[in-house]
């Protein structure tokens, strides 16, 4: 099946018992068995069947299979937050001693977690520059790769190709953060990575009303993950929450194409604007990782990135006179959204790391919504006027 059947039909069915369509939210702790043979065989998992939500769900069952089916995937988990989706992969799979590799930029509690946290926990964890750095100066002992195919904040693209040949050449698994393109953009399981995750929180919910995660993989890697992450760790995602992302993910793909072709019009504009200094968009030839990324996917998602001459005061100029986006953080909204890094997403961040990654105090990121481009452009345009 294409995309856009996929989202709407995969992995659900009318209910069996009532014929509703929509998947109902099973707002319910613990399920009963009927004997206490059934109960034994249920814990022992020699047979299918709920008994407490923390270790599985009907509703947040049904959004699993959805997620797999989209990803191309045998299994997937789905849990609180997108943090919870990287803390169940490192908790599940690795072990004291382990040794870790992650590619600069990520996500900054994803940074923070793999630099300050799993190290407590007895990990050896490696940060390389980029792709090219990984492959000649990686641990021949590696057990873990994680990266982000597009990332925060000037939208560096990774190539996925380059970083799985190198994790077979050393036996290494590879984790994909692939939250700012979607399953529907790229599967980065197609590619040969092992295991990819996203924030649900962005784009597959698209609403900005949730916090959640998801992994997915092979069956064989998934259960460690989803036994240390739901009984060990207690992060599942609730059936509320699920039916959310249920309901979200059937316009995904309405939803990227939307965001995709505002967002070029949108990047299309600002790169030729005379107050801003640089547009950070990987659907623009001018971008680095744009001829790597373009042939990978069709179209490039709704986050882009542009510097005002590096000025903190002109950025705080325009972000206040913004009328239609919104200043917030996150990104994958129906809204556009605009933030200024320096001082919230980034600012935790050593200054001089800041300026090596482009985060100057000019610089703002854009999460281009699925509103006309038109109006989008013409917000920009009287924004700018005050720069
Ligand atoms: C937001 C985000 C996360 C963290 O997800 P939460 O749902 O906020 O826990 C991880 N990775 C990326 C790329 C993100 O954008």
């Amino acid at each position: 099946m294409k995309p856009r059947t996929l989202s709407v039909h995969a992995g659900q069915h009318p209910d069996p018992q009532t014929g509703a369509l929509t998947t109902p939210v099973y707002q319910s702790s613990t399920f009963s068995y009927f004997t206490a043979e059934q109960g034994r065989q249920r814990f022992a998992g020699e047979t299918p069947g709920f008994f407490y939500s923390r270790m599985g769900n009907p509703t947040t069952h049904t959004l699993e299979a959805k997620l797999a089916a989209l990803e191309g995937a045998e299994d997937a988990l789905a849990v609180a937050s997108g943090m919870a989706a990287l803390s169940s992969v490192a908790y599940g799979l690795l072990s004291h001693g382990d040794e870790v590799a992650f590619i600069d930029p990520l996500y900054g509690g994803s940074d923070a977690f793999l630099q300050n946290t799993l190290p407590r926990a007895g990990m050896h964890v490696t940060r390389y520059r980029d792709e090219h750095d990984l492959a000649q100066n990686i641990k021949p002992n590696t057990r873990l790769i994680i990266f982000e195919p597009l990332t925060n904040p000037t939208l560096t693209v990774i190539d996925t190709d380059a970083v799985v040949a190198v994790a077979r050449r050393v036996g290494a698994l590879t984790l994909a953060d692939n939250t700012f393109l979607t399953p529907y953009l790229f599967r980065p399981l197609e590619r040969g990575v092992d295991l990819v995750m996203h924030s649900a929180t962005k784009y597959l919910s698209g609403h900005g009303d949730l916090i959640a995660g998801v992994v997915a993989g092979r069956r064989e890697l998934l259960t460690p993950i989803r036994t240390i992450g739901l009984k060990h760790l207690g992060a599942p995602l609730g059936p509320q929450e699920a039916y959310l992302l249920l309901r979200g993910i059937k316009t995904l793909p309405l939803r990227m194409d939307a965001h995709s072709e505002a967002a070029l019009a949108v990047a299309e504009y600002l790169s030729a604007h005379p107050k801003v200094t640089r547009t950070y968009y990987p659907g623009l030839s001018s971008h680095p990782g744009h001829a790597t990324l373009a042939a990978q996917v069709a179209q490039f998602s709704g986050v882009m990135a542009i510097d005002i001459g590096g000025d903190a005061g002109a950025a705080a100029r325009f972000l206040d006179h913004l009328q239609l986006f919104v200043q917030a953080v996150s990104l994958g909204d129906v809204e556009s959204l605009a933030c200024h890094p320096a001082t919230t997403t980034h600012a935790a961040m050593k200054a001089e790391h800041r300026a090596g990654a482009g985060v100057t105090d000019g610089l703002v990121r854009l999460s281009i919504g699925i509103e006309d481009a038109d109006d989008l452009i013409a917000d920009l345009a009287q924004a700018l006027e005050y720069v």
